[in-house]
């Protein structure tokens, strides 16, 4: 089968992707090398897992390694590793697949950004994306993948230009693990291409990005000759980084750099963490973990199936990378090692879920990232308001999932709220503002600040200077349902229920209330049967200052927001009936009760009643169910009065 050569296109997204790559405006290139060794290591991880698991694993594990190999006249350099390689189905569906969930998204980015000549939000976007591999094109015109996977006997080549197309062809003979040849593009140091066949490059690199590589990576280095007859010099080998575990370290010999470097290889991102904890326990259950906040969420934070969870080690042995029973899902941002004394080697899946140890770690290692969080907002707030930018959704899903933390999570929360119309803030300073006679938190739930901004809702709070939170992530209309309190002051939505905002009012003003009520009574009772298709109550709001008329919801019933958000998911709902409040003080419904009073026969009380409902949808930025009929009437009602 050897020798039979096929040609495959890559997809169009990857085939922009990689042209994005090739000309990548991206100046640290000597990242590619950091790429191909962590790749390299994770491959030599997964070959001593399998062997370890699968005693008759057919393979080689006498001297796991990474070898550099140069060749300056032909300009190449090989990263080898004798890892777990690669079978044939995997060359495809790995190397050649690059296009991943939101590959259209992160190329129209890129482009952009190397269309303003933003190499700062370039590296960021190849960062976050994590291109991996595909990096070797930023430095190489054509790089050449041999692979033969542990146990199999048939090889792979890959080979590509980067351009529009790549090889496939089967081998024979391979030796076992990955070899990936960089045909390097010429040297250009205004480019930043450098010559990648110079050792001393590659051992700067190495140390650089490389260094804790549990993997010696080794090259051949030429002592030069010391008689002159002898043209070419000793040959020995060096291995180029020192190995050393960082989370075995003592914190205080390692640098920030290191930690940098660490993170990037765990996490295949290119861009700095935002926070890093180094933390162990001693004692009985002994472990040591380097666990890093980063600082951008994936694009795929809130999708199924993306990269999730730290590395598990067990003494130094890699066990599993993705380990998602060591933190909840709503940190699932968080990237790092934990490395733990008394698992057992060959713990899986499915047993960690249930282990005891495992558990008592996964509540140790909640609570320290989110005090870790906690006090980075009172020493260093800027890089807190970064940290909730990127991942307050998500970690607000704990506020559902994480009953054990859900004070801690509360206070760790921000919020967008009337009181300031960019920061945002925490409901223990909400408390600190609240007016003499405020009994609740209020907050409202929606799509968007500016439309929770103009809904009539917040009229009659904005008149007594009551703040309100607006909360517009989707998470915020489910965990509003479960939480009625924080510390003690219970969370009122101003668009559900009754709102009695005169807690302190006089019986004479009660009386008042009730005697206006019984005077509207009649008109209230001829609305409701007209708008009984449409609305479950007609009644007068305390709510209104200047608009005529809102809809609101009963204490339980779910907001319009997430009604929607259940139909977009496919669920198909029963309609919910909403409650129409209207302003006893608005000329419109004054006229309005008159005019019932005058005459309760006029066919004109319908239509007005279904413009009054229509009015106070769309006031809350709602959809009309027929806006041809609404506008029909609004017409009529309009050349009538002229
Ligand atoms: P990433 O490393 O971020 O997953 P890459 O594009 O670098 O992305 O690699 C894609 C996948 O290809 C890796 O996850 C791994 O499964 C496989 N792979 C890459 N390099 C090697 C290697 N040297 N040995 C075995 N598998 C590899």
């Amino acid at each position: 089968m050897s020798g039979k050569v096929e040609t495959h296109e890559f997809q169009a997204e990857s085939r922009q992707l990689l042209q994005l790559v090739v000309h990548s405006i991206y100046s640290n290139k000597d990242v590619f090398l950091r790429e191909l060794i962590s790749n390299a290591s994770d491959a030599l991880d997964k070959l001593r897992l399998e062997s370890l698991r699968d005693g008759d694993l057919d393979a080689d594990t006498a001297d796991p390694h990474i070898t550099l190999e140069t060749d300056p006249e032909a300009r190449t350099l090989t990263v080898r590793d004798n890892g777990i390689g690669m079978s044939r189905e995997e060359v495809k569906g790995l190397i050649g697949t690059i296009a991943k969930s939101g590959t259209a998204e992160f190329v129209r980015k890129l482009k952009e950004a190397n269309a303003n000549k933003d190499a700062a939000a370039s590296a960021d976007l190849i960062g976050s994306f994590g291109v991996g591999f595909y990096s070797s094109f930023m430095v190489a015109d054509r790089v050449t993948l041999v692979t033969r996977r542990a146990g199999e006997r048939e090889g792979t080549r890959w080979e590509s230009t980067g351009e529009g197309t790549y090889e496939l062809e089967a081998l024979d003979e391979a030796p076992q693990g990955t070899s990936v040849t960089l045909h390097l593009k010429p040297t250009d140091t205004e480019d930043h291409l450098y010559d990648y066949t110079d050792v001393h490059r590659l051992r700067q690199i190495v140390r650089k990005h490389s260094d804790f590589i549990p993997w010696p990576v080794r090259t051949t280095v030429e002592r030069p000759a010391t008689d002159g007859e002898n043209t070419s010099g000793e040959r020995t080998v060096e291995t180029l980084n020192s190995m050393k575990a960082l989370w075995a370290r003592p914190q205080s010999e390692i640098s920030e750099d290191e930690y940098k470097e660490f993170y990037k290889h765990v996490s295949h991102d290119w861009s700095d963490p935002l926070e890093t904890i180094h933390t162990r326990a001693e004692g009985t259950f002994e472990y040591q973990a380097v666990l890093f906040v980063p600082s951008h969420a994936p694009l795929d934070l809130y999708q199924q199936g993306g990269r999730r969870g730290v590395h598990l080690y067990v003494r130094r042995v890699f066990i599993m990378d993705d380990c998602t029973s060591l933190l909840p899902n709503y940190l699932r941002f968080v990237k790092g090692v934990v490395d733990a004394q008394d698992l057992s080697l060959n713990v899986s899946r499915e047993a960690l879920q249930q282990d005891r140890q495992i558990q008592l770690m996964h509540r140790r290692l909640v609570k320290k990232i989110l005090s870790t969080v906690a006090a980075l907002r009172e020493k260093d707030n800027e890089r807190y308001r970064t940290f909730w930018r990127e991942f307050g959704p998500a970690v607000k899903e704990g506020l559902l999932s994480d009953t054990d933390n859900r004070e801690t999570l509360l206070d760790l929360a921000s919020f967008p709220s009337t009181h300031h119309p960019e920061e945002q803030t925490s409901l223990r300073d909400y408390v600190s503002r609240m007016k003499d006679g405020q009994e609740h938190v209020y907050y409202l739930t929606g799509e968007s600040r500016a439309r929770l901004e103009n809904s009539p809702h917040i009229e009659a709070f904005r008149a007594k200077g009551y703040e309100v939170l607006l909360l517009t992530d989707p998470v915020d209309e489910v965990w509003v349902d479960q939480i009625r309190e924080f510390d003690g002051t219970p969370l009122q939505s101003i668009a559900k229920g009754q709102v009695d905002l005169d807690g302190g009012a006089e019986d004479k003003e009660r009386t008042e209330d009730k005697q206006r009520a019984e005077e509207f009574e009649p008109l209230l009772a001829r609305l409701r049967g007209a708008l009984s298709e449409d609305v479950k109550d007609v009644r007068l709001s305390s709510r209104l200052t200047t608009s005529p008329a809102c809809v609101v919801g009963d204490a339980h019933d779910i907001t319009p927001n997430l009604e929607k958000m259940y139909r977009a998911m496919g669920q198909e709902l029963p309609r919910v009936k909403r409650i129409l409040e209207l302003n006893p003080d608005h000329p419109l419904v004054t006229r309005l009760k008159d005019g019932h009073a005058a005459d309760d026969t006029d066919p004109a009380l319908g239509e007005i009643a279904e413009l009054l409902y229509g009015m106070a949808l769309l006031a809350e930025g709602g959809e009309l169910a027929d806006p041809t009929r609404f506008t029909r009437l609004l017409a009529d009602r309009l050349a009538a009065a002229l």
